[in-house]
């Protein structure tokens, strides 16, 4: 009687990208060559033509921005405490001081009603996130920006394919950093990419991507910064390649699940019980994720409890993410509880529910049906 086990998330890759991964291997050159440079030539293509370069990872490519806009000590950056830990990793990575800003409880994205009153004469920058793939209002983030004379480093991980009013998110702005994790829309299976400025940027990039080496003539090496080991593989870039030609229709689907989230979860005795659902935006959104903030005032049970329970039906589920400032790295830099009360709550009830394209309207119903029988079980008299 039990249907098989519904994941949170699980990539689509197809056996044309299968087929061509292992030409890849059977090449000769496996490691960074012609098929990185060929999708860094794809992703400007989607990036209305701005440099854009391939890394091992998304959390990578924030750091060397944060290191090209000469960002370190003494520094501090704002950003938001609902994301990847990795968002402010790397800020202290470069050695700044990252300055979390409370949420907007409807976007879940860093308020930007709050962000004016946490700068100082030490912030040198932004570093927002657009949650679920849900964009930051990009207007009033780079009018913030440039009256107070900010970079902006766009964590888009999560928000390749979606856009600002009609502007693709990547095409414009200042640094714009995507990841190509296996959760994300589109993967690589690790990796990343930053979109910058110019070429001047695009060759710091390069160096502080491979141990800043510069080559030149036929046996010329200088080394002028501290770079790392962060190139992206060939045989990544060639899952990437093959990722690519899908992007709209994997989102496309995204969001067609996701209205079918919307109308289930609007049935009358499940509107009733109280579960917070992020914005019903179906222009912006790539439905990188889907979210529910469980009502934990009207529950006799936690968070941990309803996934159990989830997993023991057979359907996966997901926390993005505990408020960052609570752990014990970022509670040693003093910052506490009642900080950022709305991510804080927001945290500890967030839920992500199954979203990926090879999934089907039944299981949305299945996940909608389950989690409703959960809660109306532990619902406080
Ligand atoms: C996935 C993700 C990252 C990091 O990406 P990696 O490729 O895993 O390094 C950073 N920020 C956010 C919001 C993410 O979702």
């Amino acid at each position: 009687m039990s249907a098989p086990f519904l994941p949170l998330t699980r990539p689509t890759i197809d056996d044309a990208t299968i087929a061509g991964v292992a030409e890849v291997l059977r090449s000769g050159w496996i490691t960074s060559g012609p098929k990185v440079k060929e999708f860094e030539a794809q992703l400007a293509a989607a990036c209305g033509g701005r440099p854009v370069r391939a890394f091992n990872s998304g959390t990578c490519t924030m750091e060397i921005a944060l290191r090209i806009a000469g960002i370190g000590p003494g520094h501090e950056v704002i950003t938001t405490p609902l994301s990847w830990v990795a968002t402010s990793n790397v800020v202290l990575a470069v050695g700044a001081r990252p300055v979390f800003v409370d949420i907007d409880p409807v976007t879940r994205n860093l308020d930007l009603d709050r962000v004016e009153a946490a700068i100082t004469p030490a912030t040198r920058a932004l570093l927002p996130v657009d949650l679920a793939g849900l964009p930051v209002d990009r207007d009033r983030l780079y009018a913030i920006a440039r009256r107070h004379g900010l970079r902006v480093v766009e964590d888009a991980a999560q928000a390749f394919g979606s856009n600002w009013r009609g502007r693709r998110i990547g095409t414009e702005g200042d640094f714009v950093s995507f990841s190509f994790h296996p959760n994300k829309n589109i993967t690589t299976i690790e990796g990343g990419a930053l979109v910058l400025n110019d070429e001047r940027e695009a060759k710091l990039a390069e160096q502080y991507r491979l141990q800043g080496v510069v080559r030149s003539g036929t046996d010329g090496m200088e080394v002028e910064v501290v770079g790392g080991k962060f190139n992206l593989t060939d045989v990544a870039a060639r899952v990437g390649l093959g990722q690519l030609p899908h992007l709209e229709t994997f989102n496309a689907r995204r969001r067609e699940l996701a209205r079918a989230y919307f109308a289930a979860l609007a049935a009358p005795e499940v509107a009733a019980l109280g579960l917070g659902l992020p914005p019903a935006d179906f222009t912006q959104t790539n439905w990188h994720m889907f979210q529910v903030v469980l009502p934990e005032e009207r529950l006799t049970v936690r968070r941990a409890d309803v996934m159990a329970q989830l997993q023991a039906a057979g359907i996966g589920s997901g926390v993005h993410y505990p408020p960052i400032h609570l752990f014990a790295v970022y509670r040693r830099l003093g910052w506490k509880e009642g900080d950022c009360p709305v991510a804080e709550k927001t945290g500890r009830n967030i839920l992500t529910l199954p979203l990926f394209p090879a999934m089907t309207e039944a299981d949305v119903a299945r996940v909608v049906a389950t989690l409703a029988d959960i809660l109306r079980r532990h619902a406080k008299p």
